[in-house]
């Protein structure tokens, strides 16, 4: 057994620990709390001095694939949403790098900047082994897009063939209805997770309104049109619910444009929600309503989304965007979000806390001023430039 002691210790499951410890032995967690309660003769102590011993922290939603395109995230935000999706559609048809190094390293900087667990979302097939070798837990979901009749009948022939893949829909203002359907119906028989872009663009608002808008030109363009869309003439929670899409298994992804009725459903049904406050603000896409979310009951998660847009793809810079945007809101809920919400919302609650018979794997924060006080604001406003090595 080795006892870990550490000035601070965030388990997140409760509030933080003065000259605290953890207790681990054959690579779980059998004891958390201070150090003169757990001291037993048969620990070796390995202190960590002037440190915060933290869970891993997770990220609910990232392109990997998308890493080499990390010029378009460098540039100055976009005009609008729909400007933005258009440059990303043209800078990949362009690029003949595969992009897979740039993944790869994109995944290696993530986990040593403390991620555990990490949801990669992907077109491409190769993709799904991006995270294979990685001692990151990665979960990679195959996403699919089809709005017209045939590319949607296409995908949908593919669900049927591919047994092991876990597929998602990349969004409700890029998949036809019954795709989306189809995709949360097969999700549902294997119990996995079902990741869907929702509620991200007054863009999206407008085209489900109404099938019009900058969206409307944009799948025109494409030559994805086929006038068999029917606007749902609603926002995307309630289309989603309509579909009978919203359950304890969906994440919806962004929910920056919902109401207070739809955050209801979202909660009633137990679905989960990620928030990408640095993406948002990178697209100029607006902010989630989060005090609303947090009132109903809901604990998200947080999200880097892709370096095609956002500046960083870091939590730690996640945190930092939302601490500052929303003052209010308590530093140990940001926090919280960075783990334990994001743990539950991608189904693996052995991560995202320091408590008994979870993963001894853990982050040694270095926190030199050692006040109290200040060790949740320390965690959610240091953003990318924080100190940790990982435990494990
Ligand atoms: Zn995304």
């Amino acid at each position: 057994m080795i006892l870990h002691r550490a000035p601070f210790v965030v388990p997140v499951s409760r509030p933080v620990i003065i000259d605290g410890g953890v207790l681990v032995a054959d690579d779980k967690i059998i004891k958390v709390g201070r150090f003169k309660d757990l001291n037993f003769e048969s620990a070796v102590v390995c202190d960590h001095p002037e440190t915060i011993l933290t869970p891993p922290l997770v990220n609910c939603h990232c392109h990997l694939e998308l890493a080499h395109l990390a010029e378009l995230g460098q540039k100055s935000g976009p005009e609008n949403f729909t400007g933005w999706v258009r440059e990303l559609v043209a800078i990949r048809q362009e690029k003949v790098d595969d992009g897979l190094a740039a993944a790869a390293r994109e995944l290696a900087e993530l986990e040593d900047s403390g991620v555990g667990l990490l949801a990669d979302i992907g077109n491409l097939p190769q993709s799904a082994a991006i995270g294979e070798k990685s001692r990151v837990r990665v979960i990679f979901f195959q996403e699919m897009l089809g709005l017209a009749q045939d590319a949607a009948r296409e995908n949908i022939r593919l669900l049927a063939k591919d047994s092991r893949k876990n597929f998602t829909a990349h969004a409700p203002y890029s998949c036809a209805a019954v795709l989306l359907k189809a995709i949360k119906e097969k999700a549902r028989q294997q119990r996995r997770i079902f990741s869907i872009h929702a509620a991200e663009s007054l863009d999206e608002k407008q085209f489900l309104s109404d099938a019009s808008g900058p969206m409307r030109d944009f799948v025109e363009d494409k030559g994805a049109w086929d006038n068999s869309f029917v606007a749902p003439g609603c926002g995307t929670i309630n289309y989603l619910n309509r579909l009978d899409i919203l359950d304890e298994r969906t994440l919806c992804v962004h929910c920056v444009h919902v109401s207070e009725a739809e955050i209801a459903i979202i909660a009633a049904k137990k679905a989960k929600i990620c928030l990408c406050p640095g993406s948002n603000k990178f697209l100029g896409v607006g902010k989630a309503p989060v005090s609303m979310i947090l009132k109903q009951g809901i604990m998200p998660g947080l999200g880097t989304d892709s370096l095609a847009g956002n500046l960083h793809c870091s939590i730690w810079e996640e945190m930092r965007i939302l601490s500052r945007q929303q003052p209010d809101i308590d530093p140990a809920l940001i926090f919280t979000m960075a783990t334990r919400g994001g743990a539950e919302a991608l189904g693996y609650k052995q991560y995202g806390m320091l408590e008994p018979d979870n993963k001894a794997a853990m982050l040694a924060v270095s926190f030199k001023q050692g006040r109290e006080k200040e060790v949740l604001e320390f965690l959610t406003l240091t953003g990318k430039d924080i100190r940790i090595r990982w435990i494990r």
